[in-house]
């Protein structure tokens, strides 16, 4: 038994005798890990093969674990467009053969970032056939990067668990409001399209809200240093384009905050739910670039540390669940059709959401019930604060509901946990069409009742 183990002992032993229950030491750690492919690998976030060409700055695995008595938990950030469900699955089963805590305390999220690898789904097996069919073997693909990348994740929350060490935390929200549109719009026939514009003329308006709010929980040390800050912000990751390898505009928050506070400084930054929000300002006669989304992120977030509310007590707390939603059903012919269709998939000649939906039709044959598995994660780290963390590229409105039922007064929700089973749209946005609708496998009401599990995790925590 080490020394703190001991005086942590003869505190429960004096809690006991006074009659008082004191909380065990609230406990938290960081690491990071770079999970950059080489240069030469497929690229995602677009319909066609892209291959990398160099790194503008390198792709990262963040994790934070956090520790109260006997309940451990982590949570990791990935620069990535998506979590791969075979990695989310291998990894955590290595985490807790590695550290010991089990697979539903792990949630694998990824920021979204469209310059990463193309590293499972669909469209990466129809490349990769394509090249072997080709080359007798994929030369984009000489690194098995879904290996690398699950004993990253592994060896990272293992790291983070080794850095724990007893911290306070503050929490609450900042509010952006420049950097994110809603990027549906309602046509005057009462349909809706994605990334039209509201200077189109059949254009009635937006179709939706955005969420301005920053969910922000800082973690300093026992000496009051800060360490750490973990954050959430509904703004899709696909600012920058092109093939160098980047991390997006969470990387200029990261720079911001080591600026502010020092190099030893972790930002984690968990996507929001943003399915149906870009940065397009239609109005605005260009777009805002990553350094100044990213500055302009910075700045309300940095603006919003000072206000912050002390949790005076932390009392960890997990509750996790696998809900089974319905996914959507084509007919045998349609299926054979999209399956004939996926070898022009890549050819932008060919009409997009033709693309898009063949694609979709293809990845929905991956399931092999009718049914699409959402796995929902709820973490409490004080009677105040809360985070949770949801699969796919869920709509704001569904974010925005879970926070404004949260019996918590700060509640962040993360998105494109654990697996990715494409976009989450609500009921109301699949009755109005529109790409995201098109790219999506859950049958209309699975987002509805995702949201309505991820309120009752957070009712269950409650205490
Ligand atoms: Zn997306």
């Amino acid at each position: 038994m080490n020394a703190r183990s001991l005086s942590y002992l003869l505190v429960l032993f004096f809690s006991a005798i006074s009659g008082q229950v004191l909380a065990a030491p609230f406990q938290m750690g960081t690491a990071t890990l770079d999970i950059t492919p080489p240069v030469g690998y497929r690229m995602s976030g677009y319909f066609h093969e892209r291959l990398s060409e160099g790194i503008k700055d390198p792709l990262l695995a963040k994790a934070i674990v956090f520790s109260q008595g006997d309940t451990v938990a982590a949570i990791v950030c990935c620069d990535l467009v998506g979590i791969f469900n075979e990695v989310a699955h291998n990894s955590r089963q290595l985490i807790e053969t590695q550290t010991g805590i089990p697979p539903s305390h792990v949630s694998i999220t990824a920021t979204h970032s469209h310059t990463g690898p193309l590293y499972f789904g669909a469209l990466r097996d129809h490349f990769h056939a394509v090249a072997v069919a080709r080359d007798g073997t994929d030369p984009h693909e000489q690194f098995d990067y879904p290996s690398f990348f699950t004993q990253q994740l592994a060896d990272v929350v293992q790291q983070a668990k080794e850095n724990l060490a007893d911290v306070t935390f503050s929490a609450g929200c900042g509010h952006e409001d420049r950097i994110a549109f809603n990027r549906r719009f309602l046509m005057k026939d009462g349909r809706v399209k994605t990334w039209i514009g509201l200077n189109h003329p059949d254009v009635i308006g937006t179709a939706g809200p955005i969420d301005p709010e920053i969910g922000l929980i800082r973690f300093d040390s026992s000496a009051a240093q800060p360490l750490a800050l973990l954050s959430s912000y509904a703004l899709h990751l696909d600012t920058v384009g092109g093939t160098l390898y980047s991390a997006d505009y969470p990387f200029y928050l990261q720079e911001a905050l080591a600026r502010h506070y020092g190099d030893h400084f972790v930002s984690l930054f968990g996507i929001g739910t943003c399915g149906d929000i870009n940065h397009a300002d239609t109005q605005a006669k260009e777009r805002n670039k990553t350094d100044a989304i990213g500055a302009m992120l910075s700045e309300s977030v940095l603006a919003a540390l000072p206000i912050l509310m002390p949790s005076a007590e932390a009392s960890l707390a997990v509750k996790h669940r696998v809900i089974h939603v319905p996914k959507q059903e084509y007919s045998a012919e349609r299926v054979a059709q999209a399956q004939l269709d996926m070898a022009h998939v890549g050819d932008r000649t060919v009409e997009t959401m033709h693309r898009v939906e063949t694609y979709k039709i293809v990845a929905l044959e991956y399931y092999k019930q009718a049914t699409v598995p959402l796995e929902i994660h709820a973490f409490r780290l004080s009677p105040d604060v809360a985070i949770v963390t949801l699969p796919g590229e869920v709509f704001v409105e569904f974010g925005l509901h879970i926070k404004e039922n949260s019996p918590f007064d700060t509640t962040l929700v993360i998105e494109l946990a654990n697996a990715a089973p494409g976009y989450i749209p609500t009921k109301k946005a699949f009755v109005e069409g529109g790409y995201e609708t098109v790219n999506s496998r859950v049958a209309p009401g699975g987002g509805e009742k995702m949201a309505a599990s991820a309120i009752e995790l957070l009712q269950e925590l409650k205490p």
